[in-house]
């Protein structure tokens, strides 16, 4: 088989994705699937969809239009503040899109116009985080001129938590979240249908005793993917970590001195330790490097450690065992080191259970979960 590839699970992310739909359906929350760390891999996105997420969303536009070439057709949402040069082909490829600049609110309408489309406007409000958002005193001004822009129409509000500084969203930043949805819906006489609070990072407070709010979706990626919560790192009661494995093949296995890093900054000396009787370990190279993953981001199997890694080679110490030329590693990945994979062209993509699984014949793992529903 080729190496590296990844090999990817549907119904463990299927599992996942029900196991969340139905949990956050009690609290009254709704699930959109994020596809932006699969580059909008059709095949995953479609197993989101069969767990019951009620729309998918990614960041890229190219992605969106790889799913819609797939044959998608469910509302899909732009998570990324559009860029001026691609609205016409936003308005094309997705039902609604996350917002915080007019200038873009105007291009989107225009562009809807001259396609006979209504373009959905959720206005992504600044809570702390500090990356994409309008401040919460700016939010009614703009969603008052949103409602009288034709070929627009605003659809919701969200949130968004942890990304640029990686800090939780707390009970009282949600309730401060829903009290502002309230206030713009009286300033402007409407009923908003999405309240978006966040993504996975929000899943503790969402499965926490506090009340759920206006809050009415939630858009997950890594929890879907990698069942662990972001901030943490911990996995999620219920959800599987290991949906996807990533592959790499051993090309050379040697023993050699133990950091070999000296050895070229100091060539004189280094001859001199090693005649010294420098301490002497194996060590294998994978066919696998910062091209390919987040190197920092691989989990190596027990017995395995990490060396180092450069463009096309990952560098493992293997203690007592020698690999033999040829043998395949398997890694789990975090987020950040599956992004990379996924957008690699030289690694294989492996798709696992493609057909939805039948109810008589589920992991272990999930039974109980879905029989709650
Ligand atoms: C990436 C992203 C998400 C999904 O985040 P996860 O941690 O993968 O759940 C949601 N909203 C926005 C705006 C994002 O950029």
């Amino acid at each position: 088989m080729t190496t590296p590839r990844i090999e990817f699970d549907l119904n463990k992310i299927r599992c996942n994705t029900r196991h969340l739909v139905q949990r956050l359906g009690q609290r009254g929350i709704g699930v959109t699937g994020v596809t932006k760390a699969v580059c909008g891999h059709p095949d995953i996105a479609r197993a989101m969809l069969d767990g019951g997420v009620t729309g998918l969303s990614d960041a890229r536009i190219e992605n969106v239009e790889r799913m819609r070439r797939a044959g998608i057709t469910c509302p899909i949402t732009l998570i990324r503040t559009p860029m001026l040069s691609q609205t016409d082909r936003i308005t094309h490829g997705c039902s609604d899109s996350y917002n915080t600049e007019l200038d873009a609110l105007h291009m989107l309408a225009s562009s809807a116009l001259r396609n006979n489309r209504i373009h959905g406007v959720i206005l992504m409000v600044e809570t702390g985080d500090l990356r994409e958002g309008i401040m919460p005193g700016a939010l009614e001004d703009i969603a008052r001129k949103v409602i009288n822009i034709p070929g627009i129409t605003l659809k919701g509000i969200g949130a968004n938590f942890a990304c640029l500084n990686g800090a939780a969203p707390s009970a009282q930043k949600m309730r401060e979240f829903s009290a502002l949805v309230c206030e713009i819906e009286r300033a402007c006489g409407l009923k908003l249908e999405t309240v978006s609070g966040g993504n996975s990072a929000n899943l503790p407070w969402a499965f926490g005793r506090e009340s759920s709010g206006r809050v009415n979706d939630l858009r997950l990626g890594e929890a879907i993917l990698l069942g662990v919560d972001p901030v943490s790192g911990r996995r999620i009661d219920g959800l599987f970590t290991d949906a996807f494995t990533l592959v790499a093949e051993v090309i050379e296995s040697k023993v050699k001195p133990e950091n070999g890093k000296w050895l070229a900054a100091e060539p004189v000396t280094a001859r001199i330790r090693i005649v010294s009787g420098r301490k002497q370990i194996r060590q294998s190279i994978l066919a696998l490097g910062h091209q390919d993953t987040d190197v920092e981001g691989l989990t190596l199997p027990e017995g395995l450690s990490l060396i180092g890694a450069t463009s096309d080679h990952l560098v493992i110490e293997t203690a007592d065992v020698c690999l033999t030329i040829g043998t395949e590693i398997s890694f789990q990945t975090n987020y950040s080191a599956l992004m990379r994979v996924m957008s690699a062209p030289n690694v294989e993509k492996v798709i696992r259970n493609l057909e939805p699984y039948k109810f008589d014949r589920l992991p272990e793992q999930s039974q109980s979960d879905l029989a709650m529903a």
